[in-house]
């Protein structure tokens, strides 16, 4: 248990002070007085970096931006009061009418349906591609092609993409990759593969105890000689390159998402999320090696577990190889029929029944009649939504104990 040391040490000494109150300060105001006019004229135009208003920041979570930024190496980060807020505001500073998506792999429900029916209502379409379809996915860029777009694990679906072959797609072809890294924050490091924006619910392993509702987008720095920010593809961030340079991403985003559509989060739910990032890498480390363990010890009873750390499992080797932090919290087991995996959820007395991931307990939820129930069956087959099937979130709990419970449950 020492995958995530490094950070361990600097998520605890950077949300304490050392000086004052060492708990994070909650700077719960909606708004914030300039004191002058012109110190007000020098807010409103980014010169005097201090609060302007709390739908566009506010200093607790500005703490945590700053955090989040780090761990991810960025230039910076915004936070956003979910995760689909960290998604729509990621996405919409960049896209137009006419524009089209390129999503790849297992993708969370609501994303799904944000790319399929909403944005299509605002003239933006998306393909949807499996993992490996690199060849499919080069040649559906065109240069209306503004997002690719995949998850570092497939909920559920538990498929691991091949995140550095895709982010060589995407900068052979000049188009922007954000990786939604929600599941695996800290074992994997899209920024450093080469994604450009990163984006989290922090709702999830990140504050880890459902008490807080909250996203966030990370942002890599503008570079200072060629980028795919400043070709044509791109235009309209090009003001904000002039005006902000290596900030240009940060300074787009918060004008043409967080100002004009308010998807701002709150102080509070910062806070809570800052006390989370303390023990997070603790939790991650308990949890990545419990998922293992359960899985091994189910599918060794003959339950059909789909965990890519189990031998014959299609990306078993690319766990081997690219995911040596594990793949975060979740598993999934497919007990066949509805009416098994109900009798499962009925019988467990650990599992939580409930449509979150990533808590202190361990979670589960039978997918097709819950999150996955608007979809048609076409479309719960490509996400890999079978009838039986159940996801899990493995939590904190003594691993053999959750083993006992979930083979008992089985039976
Ligand atoms: C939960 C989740 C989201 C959405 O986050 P909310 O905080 O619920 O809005 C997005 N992506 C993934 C992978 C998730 O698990």
């Amino acid at each position: 248990m020492n995958n995530f040391e490094e950070f361990s040490t600097y998520f605890v000494q950077n949300v304490g002070s050392k000086e004052g109150a060492v708990s994070p300060a909650v700077t719960q105001s909606a708004a914030f007085g300039y004191g002058s006019p012109e110190t007000a004229e020098g807010i409103f135009d980014g010169s005097i970096k201090k609060p302007l208003y709390a739908r566009m920041g506010n200093p607790t979570n500005a703490k945590l931006e700053g955090i989040l930024a780090t761990m991810d190496g960025g230039i910076g980060a915004i936070v956003t009061s979910s995760g689909m807020a960290a998604t729509a505001l990621a996405t919409m500073s960049l896209l137009k009418s006419g524009d089209n998506i390129i999503s790849i792999g297992g993708l969370f429900g609501g994303t799904y349906s944000y790319f399929s029916e909403t944005l299509t209502r605002f003239g933006i379409t998306t393909q949807f591609f499996d993992v490996d379809e690199f060849e499919k996915i080069e040649d559906a860029i065109d240069e209306s092609t503004k997002i690719i777009f995949l998850e570092s694990v497939g909920n559920p679906n538990m498929r691991l993409p091949d995140l550095r072959t895709i982010a060589d797609i995407a900068s052979r072809n000049g188009v922007v990759l954000i990786v939604d890294n929600t599941i695996t924050p800290m074992s994997v490091s899209p920024l450093e593969l080469g994604a450009d924006i990163v984006v989290y619910s922090t709702t999830k392993i990140i504050s880890g105890n459902a008490s807080a509702l909250g996203g966030a987008a990370v942002f890599r720095a503008i570079n200072e000689g060629d980028d795919k920010f400043k070709t044509a593809r791109y235009e309209e961030v090009h003001k904000f390159i002039k005006k902000m340079g290596k900030m240009a991403l940060i300074a787009n985003a918060k004008k043409r998402a967080m100002r004009d559509f308010g998807m701002s989060a709150s102080a509070f739910s910062s806070y809570l999320t800052l006390l989370g990032l303390e023990t997070l890498p603790l939790r991650m480390d308990r949890i990545v090696s419990s998922v293992e363990k359960i899985a091994r010890a189910l599918h060794l009873k003959g339950i059909k577990v789909n965990h890519p750390s189990i031998e014959g499992h299609e990306q078993h080797a690319r766990y081997l190889a690219q995911f040596s932090k594990g793949c975060g919290t979740l598993m999934t087991i497919d007990m066949g029929t509805q009416e098994a995996a109900y009798a499962f959820l009925r019988r467990s007395k650990l599992a939580t029944i409930t449509a979150n991931i990533g808590d202190s307990r361990t979670l589960a939820l039978h997918m097709a009649s819950t999150i996955y129930s608007d979809f048609d069956e076409e479309t719960r087959k490509f996400l890999g939504i079978t009838d039986g099937l159940i996801r899990i979130s493995i939590g904190l709990e003594n691993p053999d104990d959750i083993i006992e419970d979930f083979i008992q449950a089985a039976s």
